[in-house]
């Protein structure tokens, strides 16, 4: 169960043994291997589950830091969630130089929102309203993105997210890996999954 087995950049691995990330949890043993092969992966863990480093690993392993767009996004259902992702995606991309994360989240004043964007970065972390907004507006673009992560999808849809996360998905490419993860999965997280997600690899931990 170590991170070693899997083909990850060495300077990943390195960065995770100074965090003291020994070996996978059984959500990462299940999920990192077809994540790193591009699949489309349902994740079914909870919080505690070691689920954000999961996809995380996975974004930053397909990510080109040279490439400064956006090329991964990351919804949540909340603010806190999202900040709580961002932070440990950053810790994971420690080795990683230059890398932008940037959080884009409901409930925070719009403006600097519009600042930060025209920086650019290679990673959105935020909730799916605010980022509808930004993408429906011009100030994001989802052009150059290849992957989109669903966290906690079905606290999304139960909070009424469900028009902003369609609209979204439908200005992403179509060619783009997904992976999706939600602490349960009712009927209709299994209708938006057979919507966006393309033969789509069941991981349940
Ligand atoms: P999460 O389920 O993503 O919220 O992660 C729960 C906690 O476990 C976070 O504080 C992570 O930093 C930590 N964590 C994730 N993966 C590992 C691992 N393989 N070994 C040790 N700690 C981990």
């Amino acid at each position: 169960n170590a991170f070693s087995t899997l083909n990850l950049k060495p300077e990943l691995v390195a960065n995770l043994a100074t965090l003291g990330y020994e070996s996978m949890t059984p959500i990462q043993s299940q999920s990192l291997p077809p994540i790193l092969e591009g699949k489309d992966v349902i994740a079914q863990g909870k919080t505690g589950s070691g689920k954000t480093a999961a996809f995380g690993l996975g974004l930053l392993e397909h990510l080109n830091v040279k490439r400064f767009r956006v090329q991964s996004l990351v919804l949540c259902p909340t603010r806190e969630l999202a900040d709580q992702v961002a932070k440990e995606i950053r810790k994971l991309a420690r080795s990683i130089h230059n890398i932008k994360v940037l959080t884009l989240c409901g409930g925070m004043p719009f403006g600097p929102q519009i600042g930060s964007l025209e920086h650019g970065a290679h990673i959105i972390v935020g909730t799916p309203g605010r980022i509808e907004e930004h993408v429906r507006k011009g100030f994001l673009s989802l052009d150059d993105l290849n992957l989109l992560v669903l966290d906690e999808a079905d606290r999304m849809l139960e909070m009424g997210f469900q028009d902003s996360l369609d609209a979204i998905v439908d200005a992403a490419p179509a060619k783009r890996q997904t992976l999706l993860f939600s602490a349960t999965y009712p009927k209709q997280i299994e209708s938006v999954a057979s919507r966006i997600m393309f033969q789509p690899v069941m991981v349940k931990v």
